[in-house]
């Protein structure tokens, strides 16, 4: 801070420490990802700490989010904006970064993966989604410890299947 007040060093802290008023850092938006802008999805401590690749003593005790931009590398990133860590950075490949890749989860509880919904029926992929919220029901899933995202995937895999079915009905068309 004394840098930003503009007193010259000889001026002492006398002066540097009265408060600056009306001085404020300049303002970013809020739970904004710091590479690509868009607002973030706030996760869990023990979410970051169960994904990470890293060292956990680089895990502060601050609010992280997590980046859904498929074009964005940066997963998870604190809410300052300081500190990011990268899909290099994360245990799992991560569904939002990589939709159309085969092997990559949707559900990382009870492990469907992308190529497992698209190779499937209209019927199994309403299974699959049977299946996913009958382990919900029973307590099964970890999604805060398992889905990069934090949360159920159960949106993410319907969303996949609507996908599919459309495109589906347009190769039929
Ligand atoms: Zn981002």
């Amino acid at each position: 801070m004394a840098d930003t007040c503009g007193c010259p060093p000889e001026a002492g802290n006398a002066v540097c420490e009265l408060p600056a008023q009306g001085f404020q850092r300049p303002s970013r938006i809020a739970h904004a990802c710091p590479e690509c802008a868009k607002t973030g999805k706030p996760v869990q401590g023990q979410t970051i700490k169960a994904l990470l690749a890293v060292t956990l003593r680089e895990v502060h005790d601050v609010e992280y989010l997590f980046c859904r931009t498929q074009t964005c590398p940066v997963v998870y990133f604190s809410a300052d904006g300081e500190q990011t860590f990268t899909v290099e950075q994360v245990r799992e490949r991560v569904y939002q970064k990589e939709p159309g890749t085969d092997d990559v989860f949707v559900c990382y509880c009870f492990r469907h993966t992308v190529g497992e919904l698209r190779a499937a029926s209209a019927e199994t992929r309403l299974a699959i989604v049977d299946d996913i919220n009958t382990g919900i029901n029973a307590g099964q899933c970890a999604c805060d410890l398992r889905n990069p995202q934090g949360s159920c995937c159960l949106g993410n895999v319907r969303g996949l299947a609507k996908q599919l079915e459309r495109l589906a009905v347009e190769a039929a068309g």
